[in-house]
C-alpha cells in the first residue's frame, strides 16, 4: 500500500483534513502522515510555516511502503515539499501532487486503502475536482484585462495573469529583480515572469532567473500568479512595474570620453567628476579556484550542504549589515547583494552539487557561480555588468568557507588611487573618500555600481580604461572623472596646475560669498550617524533633520523618551551650533501606517505633513515634547519648523504650539505655492521659514516629484518656481524674519549663487555638496548673486535661467 504525507502550514488543518479523509475508510486505510508548521516559538505556540526537513522525516518514515503521494497545502508548502526531495534518503518512490489539499487527500485515501498504485493513487488525486465541477457552473477564470486565462488544463489554483511593459529603462536588473523578489506574497503565490519577446521564464522569487531573462524597458512580460492572494500580489508588482522600480528619473548616462592621446587610456569614460591624483594601488586579487578534489561520502554531503548555506547566509547578513549602516545608492546596492548571496538561483544550484555528486562546498559555489556568470554575460547590456556582483558573493562565500580573508580593497594611510579590473558593490560600498582620491576601473559602464557609488561618495570615477590594470602599483596617475581621461606619470606642470585647482574637496566650515556676506552652509541629516558626519564634513549646523527615520518601518510612534534619546544624538552632533528639527512628515511618499490614510486619492495633495496632526495631535505633542526635553538637555541651538504648511493660520497655530512647549524659535517650510505667495503675512507669524523647493517645484509645476518623465517640469530653475522664491526672500527682508532654502535646489552651486541672489540666507543640503557649493559662492560678491538672479528670474525656461545667471557671473 502507498504512504501519503499531508504538508501543510498549519497542523491543525492537516490534522483535520486526515481525520475526515481516514473517516472515509474506517478500516484497512493507508498510512497518513502530517508534515506541518515550521517548529515552535519560545512561548510554545506553534509557528506557522513548513519546513523542508521535517517534510523530509516524514517521507523516509513511510520509507516500507510501495510509494509516496505528497499533498501540499499553500505555494511554500509545495517549495518545502520540493527541497525535502533533496533531503530524503528513502529509496521509495515519491510523487508530489498537484492535487487540491482536501478533495486530493479524500481522493488519494479511499484509493490507496484499496491498494491502487502510486501512478493511480497519484491520477485520482489530480481529478478530484472533477465532481465538484460538475456540479457548479463552470466559472473559467478571467484575467485583469477580460481574457480568459491561459490556465493549466486542471489548475488546482487557478493562476491569474497580467501583461505588463517594463518602464524603466534598463528592465529587470539586478535592482529591480531583488525589489520583484522581496515582495510580499511573490513565493506564497508562485509568481512567475514570462517575458514576451523570448518566451523565456522565470520564478519571480529568484532575482537572477529575473535577470537571466535580459529584459530592457519596453519589454512585455506576462506576470502570473496562484493563490487566494494572487490578485494582490500582482496589483503589488503591477504598481512596481509601474513606478519603474523607482528609475524613472535616473540620470541620463555621461556621455563618452574623448580620444585618447598619449600616454591616455583608451575608450575610458568618465562617470564621477573632479580631478585627482595619486599613486596606484590595486585591488587585493580575487581568489583561485578552489581545487577539484574527490567527492564526498555521501554520508558527509548533508552535512557539507548545511555548511555551505551557513556560509552563504553568514555573508548575507554581514552585507545586509552593511546595508543597514550605509546610505543612499549604496545601502540599496548592499541589500542587493545580501540578497544575492541566498539567491536560490546560486545557492540551490550549488548545495545540490554537494549533495548528489559530493562537490566539495567551496568548488560547488565557485562551479554554480560561473554557470550564472556565464548567463548573466551571455545577456549582455546591463545584465552583464552584474558578474562583478556575482564574483564578489561567490569570493565572500568561498573566504567564509575556506577560513580565508576577502579580497577587496586594501587598508592604506595615504591617499591612492585605486585601479581595479571592476569593483564589486560591497568594496565600492566601503570605499573611503579620504584615502581613495580616484577610481579607475577597466570594466564596468556608467550604470554598473563602482559609478553609482563612486557618485555617491564623490570619487572622481573612470570606467572601461582598457589596460589600467598594467600600470604597476605606486605609479602615479591623473584622474579626471568628468573628461575620462587617465594620465600616467603626469608632468610636473599638470600636477602643479591640479595642486592650484580650486579646492572642492573639503568645507572650511564658513560659508560667505567673495565680499564676506555669510550664507550658513549646513547639513540635511536623517539619523545621529549622518549628523556625525556632518559635524565631520564642517557642517555649520544642521539646517534639516528629518525625523522619519524614527517613525518609519513601525507598527506605532516611537516613545517620547525614545525619541529624546534619538534626537539629543544629532543635537550633542552640533554643541552650541543651530539645529533645525523638521517635525514628522509623513505622507504621499512617505506613508506611515498609523498616520496616514491608506488608498488616498492623491496622496500628495493629501493629508500629509502637518496636516496629519489634525487626525493625530497626540503625536505631534508628543513629538514636540521630546525635541523639548532633547534641547533642553543638549547645547545645540534647537529650532523646530513644520512641514506641507499652507495657509497662514496653520504656522501661527504651530508656532504657538511650540512656543507652548518651552521650543524658542519656531518656524515653517515653504513648499506649497499658497505659503509662498501668503509669505509676507506668513514670515511675520513665525521666527524662521526654509524653503523646501523639492516640493514647492512640485506642487508650483503641478508636476509629481517621483515621476521620472516630468523632470523637465520638476527643476527648481523653472522660472516660476524661482519667482516664488523671490517673493519669499523679499518678504524676509522687509519682515527680518530669515530665510533658508533646505531642499536639493541649495545643493547646486550655480543655484546657490541665485538663491542668495534671492534673500535666502542659508542653505542646507546633503553634506557631500557643501565644498563645491562653498567654493561658488566663495568667487561670487552679493551683488554679483543679486543680478545673477535677476537674470534668472526673467527668463522664461530654465535653460534659459541657467544661461543668464552664468552670463551674469561672467560664463
Ligand atoms: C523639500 O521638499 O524640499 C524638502 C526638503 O523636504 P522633503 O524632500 O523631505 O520632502
Ligand atoms: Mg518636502
Amino acid at each position: 500500500m502507498i504512504g501519503i504525507v499531508v504538508v501543510s502550514h498549519s497542523a491543525k488543518l492537516a490534522e483535520a483534513a486526515v481525520s475526515l479523509a481516514l473517516a472515509m475508510v474506517p478500516s484497512g486505510h493507508p498510512r497518513v502522515l502530517v508534515a506541518a508548521g515550521a517548529g515552535v516559538e519560545r512561548d510554545g505556540s506553534a509557528i506557522i510555516g513548513t519546513d523542508a526537513t521535517v517534510v523530509a522525516a516524514a517521507i523516509d518514515e513511510l520509507s516500507d511502503t510501495d510509494g509516496v503521494l505528497v499533498l501540499m497545502d499553500l505555494g511554500s508548502a509545495v517549495l518545502s515539499a520540493e527541497l525535502a526531495l533533496e533531503f530524503v534518503t528513502a529509496t521509495v518512490p515519491v510523487t508530489l501532487s498537484a492535487a487540491p489539499f482536501v478533495e486530493g487527500l479524500l481522493a488519494a485515501t479511499v484509493r490507496a486503502a484499496g491498494g491502487a498504485s502510486l501512478a493511480e493513487v497519484a491520477a485520482e488525486a489530480e481529478s478530484a475536482l472533477t465532481a465538484k465541477r460538475g456540479q457548479l457552473a463552470p466559472a473559467e477564470p478571467v484575467s485583469a484585462a477580460g481574457q480568459p486565462a491561459a490556465g493549466p488544463a486542471a489548475p488546482a489554483a487557478p493562476r491569474r495573469a497580467r501583461r505588463l511593459v517594463l518602464r524603466n529603462r534598463l528592465g529587470l536588473h539586478a535592482r529591480p529583480a531583488a525589489l520583484l523578489a522581496s515582495e510580499n506574497g511573490v513565493g506564497a503565490a508562485e509568481v512567475q515572469v514570462r517575458l514576451e519577446r523570448t518566451g523565456a521564464v522565470a520564478s519571480a522569487v529568484s532575482p537572477t532567473a529575473l535577470m537571466g531573462l535580459g529584459s530592457r524597458g519596453g519589454d512585455a512580460v506576462e506576470v502570473s500568479a496562484a493563490g487566494s492572494q494572487a490578485d494582490e500580489v500582482l496589483d503589488r508588482i503591477e504598481a512596481l512595474v509601474e513606478s519603474g522600480f523607482g528609475e524613472l528619473d535616473e540620470p541620463a548616462s555621461p556621455s563618452a570620453a574623448p580620444a585618447p592621446t598619449g600616454r591616455e587610456l583608451a575608450q575610458p569614460i568618465g562617470v564621477s567628476p573632479g580631478r585627482a591624483a595619486g599613486p596606484v594601488v590595486h585591488l587585493a586579487p580575487a581568489l583561485d579556484a578552489p581545487v577539484e578534489a574527490p567527492a564526498l561520502p555521501s554520508d558527509q554531503r548533508a552535512l557539507a550542504a548545511e555548511r555551505l548555506e551557513g556560509a552563504a547566509s553568514t555573508v548575507s547578513t554581514r552585507l545586509a549589515e552593511r546595508a543597514e549602516s550605509s546610505e543612499g545608492a549604496a545601502r540599496d546596492i548592499l541589500a542587493a547583494t545580501a540578497l544575492m548571496a541566498t539567491d536560490p538561483g546560486l545557492i540551490d544550484a550549488a548545495t545540490a552539487a554537494v549533495r548528489d555528486r559530493g562537490t566539495e562546498p567551496a568548488r560547488a559555489v565557485w562551479d554554480a557561480a560561473g554557470a550564472l556568470i556565464d548567463l548573466l554575460a551571455g545577456v549582455g547590456g546591463r545584465t552583464a555588468e552584474r558578474v562583478a556582483d556575482v564574483r564578489d558573493v561567490r569570493d565572500r562565500i568561498v573566504a567564509e568557507l575556506s577560513g580565508r580573508s576577502v579580497p577587496g580593497v586594501p587598508e592604506r594611510a595615504e591617499p591612492f588611487v585605486l585601479i581595479a579590473r571592476d569593483l564589486a558593490p560591497a568594496d565600492t560600498a566601503t570605499l573611503d573618500p579620504a584615502s581613495c582620491v580616484a577610481l579607475v576601473t577597466e570594466e564596468g559602464g556608467p550604470t554598473s555600481h563602482t559609478a553609482i557609488i563612486a557618485r555617491s561618495l564623490g570619487i572622481p570615477a573612470v570606467v572601461a580604461a582598457r589596460g589600467a590594470l598594467a600600470i604597476a602599483e605606486g605609479t602615479t596617475v591623473l584622474v579626471d572623472g568628468e573628461t575620462g581621461r587617465v594620465t600616467v606619470d603626469p608632468s610636473a606642470a599638470e600636477l602643479a596646475a591640479l595642486a592650484m585647482a580650486p579646492d572642492v574637496s573639503a568645507f572650511t566650515g564658513h560659508g560667505a560669498t567673495a565680499d564676506g556676506h555669510p550664507v550658513a552652509l549646513m547639513a540635511n541629516v536623517g539619523s545621529g550617524e549622518e549628523a556625525q558626519a556632518a559635524a565631520r564634513g564642517g557642517a555649520e549646523g544642521i539646517g534639516l533633520l528629518r525625523t522619519e527615520f524614527l517613525f518609519l518601518g513601525r507598527a506605532e510612534a516611537p516613545s517620547v523618551d525614545e525619541q529624546v534619546a534619538a534626537y539629543r544624538g544629532v543635537m550633542a552632533a552640533f554643541p552650541g551650533r543651530k539645529v533645525v528639527v523638521r517635525t514628522l512628515d509623513a505622507g504621499a511618499d512617505k506613508p506611515l501606517p498609523f498616520v496616514t490614510l491608506e488608498g488616498e486619492e492623491n496622496p500628495a495633495l493629501g493629508v500629509r505633513g502637518l496636516r496629519t496632526a489634525r487626525r493625530h495631535p497626540d503625536i505631534l505633542d508628543a513629538q514636540l515634547t521630546a525635541i523639548a526635553e532633547a534641547a533642553a538637555a543638549e547645547t545645540a541651538r534647537v529650532q523646530v519648523m513644520a512641514p506641507m504648511v499652507a495657509t497662514v493660520e496653520e504656522a501661527a497655530a504651530f508656532v504657538e504650539l511650540c512656543h507652548r512647549k518651552g521650543i524658542a524659535t519656531a518656524g515653517v517650510m515653504i513648499e506649497t505655492p499658497a505659503a509662498a505667495v501668503s509669505a509676507p503675512e506668513l514670515l511675520a507669524a513665525v521666527d524662521f521659514a526654509s524653503l523646501g523647493t523639492n516640493d514647492l517645484t512640485q506642487y508650483t509645476m503641478a508636476a509629481d516629484r517621483v515621476v521620472g518623465e516630468l523632470a523637465e517640469l520638476n527643476d527648481p530653475w523653472q522660472p516660476a518656481v524661482l519667482r516664488l522664491i523671490g517673493t519669499v526672500g523679499a518678504a524676509g527682508a522687509t519682515t527680518r524674519t530669515p530665510v533658508g532654502v533646505c531642499g536639493e535646489a541649495g545643493a547646486d552651486p550655480l543655484l546657490a549663487v541665485v538663491l542668495v541672489g534671492l534673500g535666502v540666507s542659508s542653505l542646507s543640503m546633503a553634506v557631500r555638496a557643501l565644498p563645491r557649493v562653498a567654493q561658488r559662492l566663495g568667487t561670487v560678491t552679493l551683488d554679483e548673486c543679486r543680478r545673477a538672479a535677476e537674470e534668472a528670474v526673467a527668463a522664461s525656461s530654465p535653460a534659459e535661467a541657467r544661461a543668464r545667471a552664468r552670463a551674469a557671473l561672467g560664463g
